[in-house]
């Protein structure tokens, strides 16, 4: 794994980041954005390049597409055997940006509009949308109504991975540990904790931490560039972090990040900070088996901007976990809480019958006699 280097961070800044995670790590946190060094927010990321091929279509030629048609297939939309990476907007290319504009809720027009491209370079996951061919998301379901000029959400776009893995019925208790070089303090763990417990509060699962690294179900690690799955992290912003479907238990996120850990972004807008806690409430929906969702106010939708926290889960996300798992039994989030007299229903004692009505239709029979 890659040392980072803080050459250029001044003493007092590199004093600041030692005191909340130890030099060993290999991962830059930050109490908050203004504790961010102006050296470590870069001019330019590494999708910010797309936005040169505004308005190409089928059948142009534009330097920069065969990086578009790497980014296509990273996220699935070109198929793994597709390798015509020159830069010719060909009809595979057409038909990968209506996808990705289908399932981000665009208008599918096959061209490189500003609000795809404003989209495509947005920070994201970097599970694919697309797993097996198998388009997941909205471009995979039938026809529902849903206009892409629509604000009103009121379909589930929920998904799962193929053939629906999830962690087996019987196991709810299951362990997570952060990789040991990483040396993480309290406070970044603690961020894992909160993100753990958005989960466990409607679903009758639990996550407890352990130390034991190569045994727990979960295992969690920053990484830096080539990390060896076949899916190196790209720097600063680009792909985020990733995670592997049950059982895999696998959770890697990017070391290059600038991760803010008290979420406190106010109304600044901060060029790269990336918010740990809404990353790993993503990232632990994979875990559990949710694929990505087209709905933007869930969880599981791809895309995150930097400087954004967005840590509750929507109902769409809901929905789609308690379908694998089951709901909580103490979750009350739509279901009545027990009251004492379900509590004395529940005893076994067998229910009174209210016999008032009887008396009244006797009344009533008398008038007729
Ligand atoms: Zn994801
Ligand atoms: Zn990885």
């Amino acid at each position: 794994m890659k040392e980072l280097t803080f050459a250029a961070v001044p003493l007092t800044l590199l004093l600041l980041v030692a005191s909340i995670n130890p030099p060993a790590a290999s991962a830059h946190f930050f109490p908050n954005i203004t504790s961010i060094p102006p050296s470590l927010i870069p001019n330019t990321t590494i999708w910010d390049a797309f936005n040169n091929l505004h308005g190409c279509q089928k059948g142009v030629k534009a330097k920069g597409l065969a990086k578009l048609k790497k980014y296509f297939q990273l996220f699935g939309y070109l198929n793994n055997s597709y390798d015509n990476f020159d830069d010719d907007f060909d009809e595979f290319l057409e038909f990968a940006v209506k996808t990705y504009q289908l399932n981000f809720n665009l208008n599918a027009t096959g061209e490189l509009d500003p609000s795809t491209l404003k989209h495509i370079v947005l920070p994201r996951c970097g599970n694919p949308d697309i797993v097996n061919g198998t388009s997941t998301m909205r471009s995979g379901k039938p026809s529902d109504g849903y206009s892409a000029n629509s604000t009103i959400h009121t379909v589930e776009h929920y998904t799962f991975f193929p053939n629906r893995p999830r962690w087996p019925p019987g196991r709810t208790q299951l362990t997570y540990a952060f990789l040991p070089d990483n040396q993480l303090s309290d406070n970044v763990r603690s961020v894992f904790s909160r993100a753990f417990e958005r989960w466990s509060e409607v679903t009758p699962l639990n996550f407890t931490e352990t130390t034991s690294f190569d045994r727990a179900d979960i295992r969690i690690g920053f990484f830096t560039g080539d990390h060896g799955d076949g899916e190196p992290f790209d720097g600063v912003l680009g792909t985020l972090a990733h995670a592997f479907s049950p059982p895999a238990g696998r959770f890697h996120l990017d070391g290059d990040e600038n991760w803010v850990i008290d979420g406190d972004f106010l109304n600044s807008s901060p060029a790269s900070a990336v918010d740990l806690e809404s990353v790993a409430v993503h990232e632990i929906g994979h875990l559990l088996g949710l694929g990505h969702s087209s709905v933007e106010g869930a969880i599981m939708y791809p895309t995150i901007s930097s400087g954004v926290r967005k840590v509750e889960l929507a109902n769409d996300d809901i929905t789609g976990i308690q379908e694998l798992y089951g709901a909580n039994p103490n979750y009350n989030g739509s279901e009545p809480t027990l009251t004492p007299r379900d509590e004395w229903d529940m005893s076994g004692a067998p229910p009174r019958m209210d016999y008032s009505f009887l008396v009244g239709l006797f009344f009533l029979l008398l008038l007729f006699v």
